[in-house]
């Protein structure tokens, strides 16, 4: 899948590079069709898409949304990322993004409130800080990103595992959207649904493979390709998950920049011969 990805973030997420900056890297790879999917924010695309076209670059608009699923008879819900891309009409989706500001903005607040109690580190400013400002912007990322500019931790990994992750202190449980209601939102802003890195959320290869059968079920289109540094039991299971749906597919390769270094702009998995490319179905 030369050219293409589908999966990447500027700084108006957690993102390194500025949406023009990430688009003129996208020209130096040779990447032909790319999408910026920053977090809960579709802020940076019309400044991507100023670069996009001096550099024949076909800048699909995207957004990768914070939302949740669960099983019928459980009160546990567990959180999803959803892709969304291509959006014709993109009115209805960004007032879904209002609220996941809101929501967002208020979250980061509490966790370096509860970040504090722990570590006596307000971390607020500093968060702020790197966002120029724009709270509805903070993911876990930069409050990682402060504490480790803070040598409170000497991985950014390591802030997740001891403060930031579920169970942690610094923990904020949240009610993100519901799935159901990103996916219809999705259709409404006539674009295509991405089940985002399905092997990348902790969970069972039961519940793996619910979740995919849920998202086929409330009219999903496609499921990213999963990397290769994970099992190939995994990666296959859910091309099984896929063909059983007859979902399309994804490719991206979730750049963030070079705090990230395993993610490398414009490397993502191939596809197996039966698959189909979401891209496919754009509207030129
Ligand atoms: P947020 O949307 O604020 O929860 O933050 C999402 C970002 O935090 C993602 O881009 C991930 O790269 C990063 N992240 C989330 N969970 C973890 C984790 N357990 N370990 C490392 N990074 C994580
Ligand atoms: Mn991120
Ligand atoms: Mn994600
Ligand atoms: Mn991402």
């Amino acid at each position: 899948m030369q050219g293409i990805d589908l999966h990447t973030h500027s700084n108006i997420s957690d993102g390194a590079l500025s949406p023009e900056d990430l688009l003129q890297f996208a020209h130096q790879k040779a990447i032909h069709t790319l999408a910026l999917t920053d977090h809960d924010s579709m802020d940076g695309i019309h400044r991507a898409n100023l670069v996009a076209k001096q550099q024949q670059i076909n800048l699909i608009s995207g957004v990768e949304i914070s939302s949740q699923w669960h099983r019928p008879n459980t009160k546990k819900s567990y959180g999803v990322h959803i892709v969304a891309l291509n959006m014709q009409n993109p009115e209805p989706l960004e007032q879904l993004l209002t609220q996941q500001k809101m929501i967002r903005a208020q979250r980061a607040k509490e966790i370096c409130h509860k970040l504090y109690k722990v570590t006596a580190y307000d971390a607020l400013d500093d968060v702020l800080a790197m966002v120029d400002g724009h709270a509805d912007r903070i993911t876990r990322s930069h409050i990682a990103q402060a504490l480790y500019q803070k040598k409170l931790v000497n991985r950014l990994q390591t802030a997740f595992d001891v403060y930031l992750k579920q169970g942690k202190p610094a923990y904020v449980a949240l009610q993100w959207v519901d799935m159901a209601q990103v996916i219809t939102t999705i259709k409404q802003s006539q674009g295509f649904s991405i089940l985002a890195h399905p092997a990348e959320y902790d969970l069972s290869a039961t519940n793996t493979r619910y979740m995919i059968d849920l998202f086929a079920h409330l009219g999903g289109d496609a499921v990213e390709l999963s990397h290769a540094n994970k099992p190939l039991s995994t990666r296959q299971m859910i091309d099984r998950s896929i063909a059983q749906h007859q979902l399309k597919v994804s490719v991206g390769s979730d750049f963030h920049g070079e705090h990230m270094p395993w993610r490398v702009l414009g490397q993502v998995p191939c596809l197996t011969a039966q698959q189909v490319g979401i891209w496919e179905l754009f509207s030129p």
